[in-house]
């Protein structure tokens, strides 16, 4: 058995009153790692860890260069442990090796050396004035930055809140879901490795409501929060950080809508939406889950989604042929599984898919289902998409406008014009044209409404994860 301890002030460390708590695999459904579990006590020594090493350690006084230097040492290391980081993810909420080694390790070296990079090239505003003065801004490490992550993306999601608060000079208390510990501690190894100083990067395991989570936010010693997570508990640390008036960035739920047009070349259009509500078994925020296809072409691109899906490898998420593997919990399965049952009796039809063996859920089309059942207004956060035609594209716009949510919207047309006007129209964070889950790190990334508050990518995670400073100096006496 395996055993993943909280890193603080770079040791590994078990829980002050020694407790622990199981990881289980959601595909053997056996516990596989024992890991420390937090107690108010372990988050306050963390986060003492992180302040000590702000205030008077060498991070936040080092040069951008050596900073960058440290951190793509560090995704060096990433890359070279890329199986064992992984594998740790697969095994910690079962999503398949060819995304989790094959996609996720890659991603996350990104982000280490994409703000690495960032903070070393990124130009600050300077501005002669005419009164003979000079006013530049300064970007300032904002200090200790709690990280909160979700258990959907572990490793990837990890690295994008930590590469940019590390490459501007902050420290971090990182708490990762209490479903996928592994590759945080992990990671915080390789950090030491990579010779981050002590307190630089910490890591603290445990839960969110009463827990490590709750502690964590609830800190006076934190000057930024950055989340991902539901949109409930978003809610709850809003109201934390606001009380404390400690900026956070919330990167919530989504109910993302995919509108496919008759003019849309169809090979493309099924490809990208079995990949937007598939991948991860569809627990992914930016999933397609709502799939408005128009009219005239719905017959002919619902035969050839349903059979797409039809494809699917389903399985051992270790095997490489496996595309779809279990959900990530028991937890989480039978809550997807309420929304399996309840198909029928909402009215809908399952086209394909259905309850598999264990904690599998097959990839499910749903069609005929009433627009105000929970299937189209709820995050589901599996794989079931819900699929409906319609007519112009002034109502395409509505249906994909009608929900809280508002993280992303895919389009599909080789329609120029409407591509444009409809991605203009779409109340969303991302929209994508003829594709799904691309990014460049310097874009804009995050919610509108229930989706999230905030945006981080590029200068976006500058402006969060520093304290802009105006320097007005007299040049002419
Ligand atoms: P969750 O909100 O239950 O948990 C997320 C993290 O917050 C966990 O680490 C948890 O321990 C912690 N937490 C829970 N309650 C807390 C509290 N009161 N105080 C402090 N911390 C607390 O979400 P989840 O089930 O792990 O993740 C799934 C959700 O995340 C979905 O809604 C999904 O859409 C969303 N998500 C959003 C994005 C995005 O970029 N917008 C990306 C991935 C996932």
């Amino acid at each position: 058995m395996e055993f993943f301890g909280h890193v603080i002030d770079g040791e590994e460390v078990e829980s002050q009153d020694g407790a622990r708590f199981d990881s289980v695999d959601p595909w053997t459904r056996q516990r596989w790692s024992e890991v420390a579990l937090a107690s108010r006590k372990d988050v306050e020594a963390a986060v003492a860890s992180a302040r000590r090493a702000f205030d008077d350690g060498p991070w936040p006084r080092m040069g951008y260069a050596e900073r960058g230097r440290l951190l793509h040492r560090l995704a060096d290391l990433v890359e070279a442990n890329k199986q064992e980081l992984g594998l740790a993810d697969t095994r910690d909420m079962g999503k398949p090796v060819t995304q989790s080694v094959g996609n996720d390790v890659d991603r996350a070296v990104q982000n280490l050396r994409f703000f690495a990079d960032h903070a070393r090239l990124t130009a600050a505003d300077t501005l002669p004035m005419d009164s003979g003065h000079h006013a530049y801004t300064r970007f300032g490490p904002a200090g200790v930055v709690a990280a909160i992550a979700p258990w959907n993306f572990p490793l990837m999601l990890e690295t994008w809140k930590i590469a940019p608060a590390l490459a501007w000079g902050n420290t971090v208390v990182l708490k990762p879901a209490e479903d996928t510990p592994a590759s945080a501690t992990l990671l915080a190894r390789l950090a030491v490795e990579a010779g981050l100083p002590p307190g630089v990067l910490n890591v603290v395991h445990g839960y969110g409501p009463e827990s490590a989570g709750q502690a964590l936010t609830e800190s006076t010693m934190i000057d930024r929060i950055t989340f991902t997570g539901a949109s409930s508990t978003g809610r709850t640390i809003a109201r934390v950080a606001g009380g404390n008036l400690v900026p956070a960035s919330l990167e919530l739920g989504g109910k993302g809508a995919n509108l496919v047009f008759a003019d849309a070349d169809l090979d493309t259009a099924v490809d990208w939406s079995i990949r937007a509500i598939f991948t991860n078994a569809g627990q992914v925020c930016l999933a397609g889950s709502r799939l408005y296809v128009q009219r005239e072409v719905y017959d002919e691109f619902l035969a050839r989604f349903v059979a797409a899906a039809e494809a699917m490898v389903i399985g051992d998420p270790t095997e490489p042929a496996t595309q779809v593997g279990p959900l990530a919990s028991q937890e989480h399965y039978k809550k997807v599984r309420g929304y399996v049952e309840t198909i029928e009796a909402q009215g809908g039809r399952i086209r394909t898919g259905g309850l598999g063996d264990g904690w599998i859920v097959r990839p499910t089309v749903i069609t005929d289902m009433p627009q105000d059942a929970p299937h189209w207004c709820e995050e589901i956060f599996g794989p079931l998409v819900v699929v409906a035609p319609f007519d112009t594209e002034a109502e395409g716009i509505a249906l994909a406008n009608d929900t809280p949510y508002g993280l992303n919207a895919m389009v599909f047309t080789e329609n120029l014009s409407r591509a444009h006007r409809v991605s203009a129209a779409l109340r969303a964070g991302t929209v994508w044209v003829n594709c799904f889950f691309i990014r460049d790190l310097r874009a804009p990334f995050g919610g509108v409404g229930e989706s999230g508050v905030g945006r981080e990518g590029g200068a976006f995670s500058r402006e969060f994860f520093t304290e802009p400073k105006a320097v007005v100096m007299q040049i002419d006496r």
